[in-house]
């Protein structure tokens, strides 16, 4: 039987992890290998319906359950790496659809008022409210600063009208929420943001759907003359920047989590493969070459999985520092991803290609996890930025 799940035993006994993370990873293994029928349902329907069918299957089994304030409060990334890893190793959609909820909902856990968190969590967290995080522009993306939607107050009544636009929305085409990064002018470019909880009911809001190299709700976002109430703004006027950046410093480590699923997929496709593959008398398996391919790639999965659970322990545990080494765990495990599913493609020879192919799809699948939430080189320029230059000091006094 092809198993969908393989987090590495030896990873989670590290003291990284606590026993309830344990007995998470075989929970969630044990539920993406009972849930291959739904797995084969969703890739044969549309996008849109397929997000609808995985937030709501999520919900319904408890995946999202964390989202809803009225639980004990949960402040674990950990458990939300070790879901990303499972999800992405059975199926892509079902990791995005996790993650973006998770995503969608964290600024109102940690920003939220109470009405606010009343409001939109219980069903986010049941999966019957799907939710979606709105800062990019096409002339805003990596610099987050310099975001142009414009929210202007009404000093009437205290409401706030957005205008402008916002592009490569995840979950865009299905959303009932989007919180929205938006210029409200307190200061200069990062002061000068807010965030705001936008109904995708709203009326001016309007959306364009984008196809994406690997099928996903996906979309660009236009705001005309969008009015919202003066309680729709999240978090105080002008911290919109620290709203956003909050929320995506904490995520880059689930990005890596997310590329070591789909390249532990791509590597247990590989050794399947080249040790069924009969050539020259013997397998695939016993060429030299072959084996030294599966070594870097065993290699990197290593170095990828410390690197996100000590990245997401150093979260849980409140480190000061804690997204340099989220920035550091998302730049390795997501380029050691890219190298890992290419090479798997390449031990499968034309059979890696064939469309629809676990290799294939996890080819298309792992490419944008190297631009979204910080591209890999603005990342290296805030790893650079986080160095210890007294130890430079040290080194040239020595
Ligand atoms: C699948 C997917 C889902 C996404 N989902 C969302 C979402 O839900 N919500 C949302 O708000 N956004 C989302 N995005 C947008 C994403 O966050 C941006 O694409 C990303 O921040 C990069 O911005 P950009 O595309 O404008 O590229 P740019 O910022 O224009 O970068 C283009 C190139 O220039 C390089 N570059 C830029 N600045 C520097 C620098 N300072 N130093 C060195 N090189 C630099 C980049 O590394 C890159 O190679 C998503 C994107 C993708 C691909």
């Amino acid at each position: 039987m092809e198993l969908t799940t393989s987090f590495d035993p030896e990873v989670l006994a590290l003291p990284f992890y606590e026993d309830s993370h344990r007995r998470l990873a075989e929970e969630a293994g044990a539920w993406c290998d009972s849930n291959r029928v739904l797995w084969e349902e969703i890739r044969s329907l549309d996008p849109d319906a397929a997000g609808r069918r995985l937030v709501r299957a999520l919900g319904a089994a408890g995946w999202l359950a964390e989202l809803d304030p009225r639980g004990a409060p949960v402040d674990d990334f950990r458990a939300v790496c070790l879901r990303r890893e499972a999800l992405a190793y059975a199926e892509d959609l079902a990791d995005f659809a996790f993650s973006i909820q998770a995503l969608a909902a964290t600024p109102l856990l940690r920003f939220g008022s109470e009405a606010q968190r009343r409001r939109y969590l219980p069903g986010m967290a049941a999966g019957t409210l799907i939710g979606a995080f709105a800062v990019s522009e096409k002339e805003a993306g990596s610099d987050v600063a310099s975001v142009g939607l414009e929210a202007v107050k009404d000093a009437a009544d205290g409401s706030y009208v957005l205008s402008g636009r916002k592009a490569w929305i995840a979950n865009g085409t299905i959303a009932d929420v989007f919180v929205v990064i938006a210029r409200t002018g307190q200061g200069p470019g990062p002061l000068g943001l807010s965030a705001f909880l936008v109904p995708a009911s709203t009326p001016g809001l309007r959306v364009e759907r984008i196809d994406a190299i690997a099928p996903r709700s996906f979309a660009h976002l236009s705001f005309e003359e969008c009015r919202l109430p003066a309680d729709a703004l999240l978090g105080r006027p002008g911290k919109g920047f620290v709203v956003a950046v909050d929320l995506l410093e904490r995520f880059r480590t689930t990005v890596g989590a997310a590329a070591l699923g789909f390249a532990r997929r791509a590597f247990d496709t590989a050794l399947a493969h080249v040790l069924g593959r009969e050539a020259y008398g013997a397998t695939l398996f016993d060429l030299q070459l072959v084996k030294a391919s599966l070594a870097d790639m065993e290699v990197q999965l290593n170095a990828a999985a410390l690197l996100v659970a000590r990245a997401a322990w150093e979260t849980d545990r409140g480190s000061r520092r804690f997204a340099r080494h989220s920035n550091i765990a998302k730049v390795h495990a997501t380029e050691a991803a890219q190298g890992v599913v290419d090479a798997a493609v390449q031990l499968l020879g034309a059979a890696g290609i064939v469309q629809g192919s676990v290799t294939e799809r996890l080819y298309r699948q792992i490419r944008s996890l190297r631009v979204y939430e910080g591209t890999s080189e603005v990342l290296r320029m805030a790893i650079a930025g986080s160095l210890d230059m007294r130890r430079a000091a040290r080194a040239t006094a020595a």
